[in-house]
């Protein structure tokens, strides 16, 4: 079999790496003193690219290489990958998922519980040896809650079975009705903030998502919700996030992801009725060694000349 040249945008689980190897010459972009002076050495034996949300793969890359035919992205978002490009030029992108989806559905199950009774905070509190002065306060609950999911695909749909086996309804808001779900659906996310108490953000990033978590949407969330953002970060405005919990405008928020990760505004690292977690949805050993496989396996696929097999919409398949 001839060799491929692969860029690799960033780094990768060394079982992920080793599996390249015997098919792929790999091309380090991140190690690469001078990223231009590597791409005009290498642009035009490059086929494929490895990638994870680190590095842009933008038109402006993507352009620098003309064989290129398949970038595999690891994780199920693909907000860094410019897949509307990428189609338009019969390039295919996959992703990864359902490999994901419980895992991810999960931690926010988790994240909602730590955010609502301060199960973090307590434990500080035990920890700071302060127990045998006074109890932890009472603390609110998700009794009597209503979750509102924005975003009802698989993860979202996932963190719906957890939260109905708590005895939570749940309502869902997304571009178009599903006719296979039962729960009531909004197809205004101000309108089901006004409705709800508890919402739980699990949309993909990017332009149409951007900012749709905004100041008018959390006002109308009240005085007693709470914020669970495991989309992406872009999808919230950070700042009118800020302001609505230190005016108190909401009770709390739980986030798993950021505006500018790995950087977290002080404000909120500062705040105790926040609960922040760095970006851990999916980040078990397990999960992440299925992720990483189906990247090896979508490369392997396009190696010997078989169909991909997580191609995202923006890009089908018709042929290598
Ligand atoms: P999915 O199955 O494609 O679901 C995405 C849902 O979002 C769809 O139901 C879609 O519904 C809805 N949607 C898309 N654009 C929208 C818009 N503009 N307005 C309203 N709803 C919109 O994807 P998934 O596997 O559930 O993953 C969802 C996202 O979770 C990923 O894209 C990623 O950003 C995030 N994620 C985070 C972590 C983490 O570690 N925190 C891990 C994995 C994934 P309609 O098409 O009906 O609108």
């Amino acid at each position: 079999m001839t060799r491929i040249g692969l860029l690799q945008a960033g780094p990768m689980m060394p079982f992920v790496t080793e599996q390249f190897s015997p098919t792929f010459d790999v091309h380090r972009l991140w190690e690469a003193t001078d990223p231009d002076v590597l791409l005009e050495k290498i642009g035009a034996d490059v086929q494929a690219i490895a990638t994870g949300a680190q590095t842009a793969v933008d038109a402006r890359l993507m352009e620098r290489l003309p064989n290129l035919k398949i970038v595999a992205n690891f994780g199920v978002g693909y907000d860094s990958v410019d897949a509307r490009w990428a189609g338009e030029h019969g390039i295919i992108v996959t992703n990864t998922p359902d490999v994901l989806t419980e895992e991810v559905a999960d931690t926010t199950l988790g994240l909602l519980l730590m955010t609502v009774r301060h199960l973090g905070a307590a434990e500080r509190y035990l920890r700071a040896g302060k127990w045998p002065q006074a109890p932890y306060p009472l603390t609110p609950s998700l009794r009597g809650r209503t979750v509102g999911i924005l975003g009802f695909g698989r993860i979202g749909k996932a963190i719906a079975r957890r939260v109905e086996a708590c005895g939570i309804p749940v309502v869902y808001c997304g571009r178009r009705r599903q006719d296979d779900v039962t729960q009531p659906y909004y197809d205004s996310l101000l309108a089901m903030a006004r409705d709800v108490d508890t919402l739980i953000v699990a949309v993909p990033g990017g332009a149409e998502t951007h900012h749709m978590v905004n100041a008018q949407v959390l006002e109308a969330l009240g005085p007693n919700g709470v914020l669970i953002n495991i989309g992406r970060g872009s999808v919230v405005d950070e700042a009118a996030l800020i302001s609505a919990l230190q005016e108190r405008k909401i009770l709390s928020a739980g986030l798993d992801v950021f505006e500018d990760e790995p950087n977290v505004p002080q404000a909120l690292i500062d705040m105790e009725h926040v609960v922040l977690l760095p970006h851990v949805g999916s980040a078990s050993v397990h999960t992440r060694q299925a992720m990483g496989q189906l990247v090896v396996d979508n490369l392997k696929a396009f190696a010997a000349g078989k169909p991909p097999l997580t191609p995202v919409t923006e890009t089908p398949f018709k042929g290598w």
